[in-house]
């Protein structure tokens, strides 16, 4: 894990207090997981500044890296344990990916812009979790077939449906969280497999860049 400088740590800390135990979020994995991951390793040089602020950032090609509340609350929905087998949707910058791997899990994060693949998996191995984390290039609405089931799914883009192929690729009993709404506003979903059959629960409102592929948005529909 890359190392952070006292001004970084303390950082860290004030966003922890003051952006997610102030809002609610009481797992101690998730929030250890959140202080020992350097936020800085991921974002923009253009952003560093605002590496720990409570917001999304940009990353390139007009995408972003998500609050770190956000981040945090899906991570906490997702119930993570050691050792668990985790596909996430949507690399980005690579930051959610780390905060899982941090956590112990194997996890394949599928970007589909190249570019950002590429940094992404950099980012990931720059920051210590190369050996955790797979970042692949591919339309994630059709999952990553060839290492499923999984245990735990996160999407971290907005699809206007659970997409039928990350059902299918979701172990009986894991969980998946999921985005699903418009292209502007989403909410959140909890999904659950029981035998073969998938439930999904609603929760809290929220706004992602728009899940574009197969089985989700076509690049075409309005913006
Ligand atoms: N989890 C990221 C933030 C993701 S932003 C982080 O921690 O930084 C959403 C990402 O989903 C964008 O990078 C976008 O390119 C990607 N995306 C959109 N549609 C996709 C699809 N069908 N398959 C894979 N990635 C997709």
């Amino acid at each position: 894990m890359s190392l952070m400088d006292r001004a970084e740590q303390i950082a860290v800390q004030h966003m922890v207090a003051s952006q997610l135990r102030n809002r609610g979020i009481e797992d101690a994995a998730v929030l250890r997981a959140m202080s020992r991951v350097s936020r800085r390793a991921f974002v923009p040089d253009a952003s560093l500044a605002d590496a720990y602020s409570d917001q999304p950032l940009p990353t390139a090609a007009g995408q972003t890296i998500s609050q770190p509340y956000m981040v945090a609350a899906m991570t906490e929905l997702l119930c993570v344990e050691l050792g668990q087998r985790i596909l996430e949707i949507g690399s980005g910058s690579g930051y959610q990916a780390a905060i899982l791997a941090s956590m112990g899990a194997m996890v394949v994060s599928v970007e589909s812009n190249p570019a950002l693949t590429e940094r992404a998996r950099e980012a990931v191995a720059r920051a210590g979790f190369g050996d955790a984390v797979d970042v692949v290039q591919a339309d994630g609405t059709l999952g990553w077939p060839s290492r499923a089931p999984y245990d735990r799914i996160i999407v971290t883009a907005g699809a206007p449906r659970v997409p039928r192929a990350l059902q299918n690729q979701l172990a009986v009993g894991g969980r998946m969280v999921v985005p699903v709404g418009d292209r502007k506003r989403q909410r959140l979903y909890l999904v659950g497999k029981e035998q073969s059959r998938c439930t999904p629960t609603p929760g809290m409102g929220c706004r992602f860049v728009p899940l574009v592929g197969v089985d989700g948005w076509s690049v075409a529909e309005g913006d």
